[in-house]
Parts: C-alpha cells; sequence; structure tokens
C-alpha cells in the first residue's frame, strides 16, 4: 500500500485511533485479513467469521510486524476501532484509488472473469507496471484488498468484479470506479439467486453504468444481452467478438491438435495471427476482450498477438493440461462449472481427444435454479454428440441427471458410470486408464473434483 499515517487512516475510514504509540505510525505493507499473511508495516483487518474472530489474532498480527489492527473494538495492541471493517476496507481503497490516478480496468460477466483477467494482466503488464486481482477475489472484502495493493509506480488495475445481486457491481465500482468496464457475457452462473438472466444481465450491465463520459465500455458483440448494454452507459462503446460488425474481432478460428485456439486478430489498427497457449475455444472471446482492453490503453496489434500467445494460466485448476509419463493427459478444470463453460470444456476435449479416449469426469454444476435437470441433461446429450469415450458422473442427485442424459441421447450403457463420490471416481480411473487416454475433471467448486485430478497426477 502506500505510505500512509494511522492518523490519515483514521480520519479516512472515520475511526478511532486505539494504543497507538507516541509519534503515531506508518503503514507502508499490504492489508490482509488472515494474520499468517501479515507484513513488516502492513494492515490486519480483523473480520469475524463463522468459525474464526480476526480479533483473537490481532495481538499475533502485531508481533509479525503489523503496523496496526483494523477492528470493531479495542484490542490492547495499536488499532484503528470502527463500526464496520469491511467499510473501512471499501473507504480506504476508494481514497487509495482517487489519490494514485491509476487506470483501473474493471471486468465482470458469469464465465471467464478471472481467465481474462489474467490475460489483461499480462498484456498490460508488458507495457507498464499492472496490479490485478489474485486468483477470483472478486467481492466487497477481495476488490478492496487488491485495490490496496496498487502503488504511485502502477499504472493499471485490473480488477475482476462478482455479483451475486442486483446492487453488487455498483457498490464495487462506487469503490473503485473503472475508466474501462469489461462486461464479457450473461450466462446462468448463479441464476438461482437471481432470478433469470435478465436479473443477471440488469446487474452486469451496472458496470458500464458507471462508466464515465470520458471511458471506455467494452463489449461483447457475440451476446445479445451485452449488446444491449451499449445503451446504458455514456461512455464510448468498443465491441468485441466474431460478429463481422465487432471491432476487435477473430477470423479464421480453429482448434490446434493440441486443442489450443489459433485466429487472425483484427482490431481498429491492423491484424495479426495469434495462437493461443490456453486451451478451450471459450477463450478466442477472453482473449479478443483483452486485446480490446489492451487496444484501448494504446498497445499495438503485434505488440497485443505476442502478448497474448505468451500468455498463461495464472490461476490454478483452469484447463491445466498435464501430461504423464505413461501418456494419460489429465485436463484439471476442476475450479468451477457452469453450463457454458462446461459445454466449451467438453468441445475442447473432444479437440484434444482426436483419435484418443477420452474422459469426461463430471459432476454438479450448482446454483442453477429451476433449470438444474435440464442443463445437466443437456450436458450429457453433449457429451455423447461429441463422441466423448466415456462419462463418469460423479456426486448425488445432478449427476445422475448428466448420466442420464447420456442415456437417452445415445443409449449409452456402459459408456457412462455414475459413482457417489471422488474417491469411487478415483479407484474406476486408476484401474480404466490406459496410455493415450486424455481426461477431463470438472465440476462446480463445491464438488471439489479437483481431488481426481490431483490424485490421478500424484508423484508427478
Ligand atoms: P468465478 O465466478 O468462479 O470467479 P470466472 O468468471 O472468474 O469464475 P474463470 O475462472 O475464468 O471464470 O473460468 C471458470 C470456468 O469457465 C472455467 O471452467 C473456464 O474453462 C470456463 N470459461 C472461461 N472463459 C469462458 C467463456 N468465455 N465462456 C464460457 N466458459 C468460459
Ligand atoms: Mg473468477
Amino acid at each position: 500500500m502506500i505510505a500512509l499515517s494511522l492518523a490519515e487512516i483514521a480520519s479516512i475510514v472515520g475511526g478511532q485511533p486505539h494504543d497507538i504509540p507516541d509519534g503515531g505510525r506508518q503503514v507502508t505493507g499490504s492489508v490482509v485479513i488472515d494474520s499468517r499473511q501479515v507484513e513488516p508495516g502492513g494492515l490486519f483487518a480483523a473480520f469475524v467469521g463463522e468459525h474464526v474472530d480476526g480479533h483473537d489474532y490481532a495481538e499475533r498480527a502485531i508481533e509479525s510486524g503489523a503496523a496496526a489492527v483494523l477492528a470493531t473494538r479495542p484490542v490492547g495492541v495499536p488499532a484503528i476501532v470502527v463500526a464496520d471493517v469491511e467499510k473501512a476496507l471499501g473507504a480506504l481503497a476508494r481514497a487509495v484509488v482517487a489519490r494514485l490516478g491509476t487506470t483501473l480496468v474493471a471486468l465482470t460477466g458469469s464465465a471467464g472473469k478471472t481467465s481474462t483477467k489474467d490475460l489483461i494482466a499480462q498484456l498490460l503488464q508488458r507495457k507498464a507496471p499492472t496490479v490485478w486481482t489474485p486468483g477470483s477475489l472478486n467481492n466487497e472484502i477481495g476488490l478492496p484488498l487488491t485495490a490496496l495493493r496498487a502503488t504511485e509506480e502502477t499504472r493499471h488495475l485490473v480488477l475482476e468484479m462478482g455479483a451475486r445481486g442486483v446492487g453488487h457491481i455498483r457498490y464495487l465500482t462506487d469503490l473503485t470506479p473503472p475508466k474501462i468496464g469489461l462486461v464479457l457475457n450473461v450466462g446462468t452462473a448463479h441464476i438461482g439467486e437471481f432470478g433469470g438472466r435478465e436479473q443477471i444481465a440488469q446487474a452486469k450491465g451496472e458496470l458500464v453504468e458507471s462508466l464515465p463520459a470520458e471511458g471506455t465500455a467494452v463489449l461483447n458483440a457475440d451476446d445479445p444481452l451485452v449488446r444491449a448494454m451499449a445503451s446504458r452507459t455514456k461512455a464510448r462503446v468498443l465491441f468485441f467478438g466474431e460478429a463481422e460488425s465487432a471491432d476487435v474481432r477473430a477470423e479464421n478460428v480453429r482448434l490446434t491438435e493440441q486443442g489450443q485456439p489459433s485466429f487472425t486478430l483484427h482490431t481498429p489498427s491492423g491484424c495479426s495471427d495469434v495462437t493461443l497457449r490456453l486451451y478451450g475455444e471459450h477463450h478466442v472471446s477472453n482473449a479478443l476482450a483483452a486485446a480490446a482492453v489492451a487496444h484501448e490503453l494504446g498497445m499495438s496489434v503485434d505488440e497485443i498477438a505476442v502478448g497474448l500467445s505468451e500468455a498463461g494460466n495464472l490461476s490454478r485448476w483452469r484447463m491445466e493440461v498435464t501430461e504423464r509419463p505413461d501418456g494419460v493427459t489429465v485436463v484439471n478444470d476442476a475450479y468451477n462449472a457452469n453450463p457454458e463453460s462446461m459445454r466449451a470444456a467438453l468441445r475442447a476435449l473432444a479437440a484434444m481427444g482426436k483419435g484418443r479416449r477420452t474422459w469426461a469426469v463430471l459432476g454438479q454444476m450448482a446454483e442453477l435454479g429451476d433449470e438444474a435437470l435440464a442443463e445437466h441433461d443437456a450436458v450429457g446429450r453433449l457429451a455423447v454428440r461429441l463422441n466423448v469415450s466415456k462419462l463418469v458422473a460423479v456426486g448425488g442427485r445432478e449427476a445422475s441427471w448428466l448420466q442420464l442424459g447420456a442415456y437417452n441421447e445415445g443409449s449409452w450403457g456402459e459408456e457412462s458410470v455414475h459413482v457417489s463420490d471422488t474417491q469411487a471416481a478415483v479407484d474406476l480411473l486408476r484401474s480404466e486408464l490406459r496410455p493415450g487416454d486424455v481426461v477431463l475433471v470438472k465440476a462446480s467448486r463445491s464438488v471439489g473434483l479437483e481431488q481426481v485430478a490431483l490424485a490421478l497426477l500424484e508423484g508427478e
């Protein structure tokens, strides 16, 4: 974080300093919410969680070198006491960002936020110092923590914004007002909580509503609900996608034999060829979105093409491809799943598995509300249509819907198996896998299917 005295911080967050030594203190290190991550000179924000009360770790944080604690009650060590730690973090982030004048890029969407954020960060980093959201820390706590990592050197701040309801993105854009706002897609992620696609579009569109007239809205031309957001912003609009009309678009899209997308990138300043190091054609859309942002920030098409071709996954368990010495390829996409990403991953599996046996080890897609049965059924059917060799459905009721979809589409019998838990899936795969097989592992976060991928790769 930029250096701030505790007195300044107290005034920004409207808090009361307690137990501050004479002469005051400065915060110079990161702001953290886990006392084990405290840096010398940092600030430890004490949250009260379901199982742990951060205030119990205040003393330990100070012993590890924290300058002070942000807390809701005096804790016997240097602290700024506030009514609400989350709001205080937000206020601090807002003040720091306003002071720095860094260019803010924010992105949201139903699927691909983290992948695209990582691509944008890798592009912009080539040009100037860039700070970005680590992993998926995209909520009202993670976003301020990320923003507070920016320093005077930071030219670009790239922020992933997540929404679980209307008003969430507005809250985040109030804290860190972006100059460039990118909306990737409106899918069905969290549809159960939102109530419907229109509501999801309403919520995601808050990002472009927040943009100033001199800002840029970067919108997906291929997604009708995102395209329609152009009418909700004062900012200039830049479209990306495969649509002819898009400002930044891809032509000649194909998958290499390794399953990596290759295409000609067109931007308003020219065109250049790109082969991604990422797996799955859904990354074309993500790469175009990243290219549009980089173009907007002054990068040339050649710089962008080289940057995209060299960029890798920064966040784990997203289409992580590992080949075992025995020739079995494991594709670990167990980080999360929704219907769109399931389809994209299955298509990538089909491309990678040409001439090989392919296994789709799949589990529940959570939070689908009334659409859960239809969506699981459709994924099971798609596996059959893509000629996947075997479907292993892992878990409860939703897994049985996956298997049933495959059964109904292709009269699949032994080609699809339903097992109750990850251990059963591991046992089955260990005995059945043959050299050369390709195994995709994917489900919603709550299923914990990475256990299967990790078990298959044990000892690698
Ligand atoms: P979260 O809401 O969990 O933070 P996210 O929006 O950040 O998710 P990623 O983590 O990038 O998304 O990807 C999640 C899943 O979606 C992965 O399985 C990935 O393969 C898939 N995916 C990535 N990009 C797209 C896309 N453009 N369209 C559909 N699926 C995608
Ligand atoms: Mg994410």
